[in-house]
């Protein structure tokens, strides 16, 4: 049975009444399961209140990270921080930062390797956007993303990371990757991985990432190396977010 990781990515939404009512519905409605992760990524000013208001089962994640690991960065957070708040997981390399604030392949590497010194685990983003698709270019702009975080790293802090495939051409936009799209990229994340260590390109979970909503989820969670979703929109209506949980909890008890 593989284990499915269900992540809500809130983006810069919510506030104290809403997230109150949102995680409250979750909590209702999500059960323990050793086969399913679920994991809230909010805003940094509601990681906190997101702490005390969820239930164990559940797990916090934050949207980013510094590339430094403390000093005069005014307006930064670091990993050490995120992990003095008891934090688990942190989102890096997400689209979004990569293209309105600059983060390149180095400085997500840097990131990648500060989560890893201060005990968050990374979910390292990756994906190709629709004019490298239409080119033809979605597996190797893919390598290039993975291999640079490895190339300054090491293949060993893949252990511990989780991958998302998230083209951008499908966040936010209502267009989803077919599941055979997604799985075909989620096959060659594996293969690049195996040209490094064979035990974690089989066993590292690979997320997909957009506009995963109730209806579509079951799909690309059927697919072998598909193991559950990264999710923007559908993440703050609580009905929809468990709906995608419970196509995860389906399949898990199939
Ligand atoms: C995301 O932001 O990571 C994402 C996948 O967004 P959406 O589900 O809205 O496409």
């Amino acid at each position: 049975m593989k284990k499915l990781f269900i992540v809500a990515n809130w983006k810069m939404n919510g506030n104290k009444i809403s997230n109150e009512q949102l995680v409250n519905y979750i909590n209702e409605k999500v059960y323990e399961n050793p086969n399913i992760e679920v994991i809230i990524c909010p805003p940094f000013t509601y990681l906190t209140q997101i702490l005390k208001l969820k239930a164990t089962r559940i797990k916090v994640g934050a949207q980013n990270i510094s590339e430094s690991q403390n000093g005069a960065f005014t307006g930064e957070i670091s990993g050490s921080m995120l992990q003095d708040m008891n934090i688990d997981y942190v989102i890096i390399g997400h689209s979004e930062r990569r293209q309105m604030y600059s983060d390149t392949n180095t400085i997500i590497a840097q990131k990648f390797e500060l989560a890893h010194q201060n005990n968050l685990i990374p979910i390292l983003c990756v994906g190709e956007s629709l004019n490298e698709r239409k080119t033809g270019q979605t597996i190797s702009v893919v390598e290039s993303q993975i291999k640079s975080v490895i190339e300054s790293t090491c293949i060993e802090l893949f252990t511990k990371s989780i991958i998302a495939y998230e083209p951008v051409w499908a966040i936010g936009t209502g267009e989803t990757a077919s599941s055979e799209q997604a799985e075909e990229v989620h096959f060659n994340i594996r293969s690049i991985l195996k040209e490094y260590d064979l035990n974690i390109a089989t066993s590292i979970p690979i997320l997909y990432g957009g506009s995963v909503n109730g209806a579509n989820s079951k799909d690309l969670f059927t697919m072998g190396n598909i193991n559950g979703g990264l999710i923007g929109g559908a993440s703050l209506n609580g009905e929809e977010f468990v709906k995608i949980y419970q196509a995860a909890e389906r399949l898990t008890n199939e």
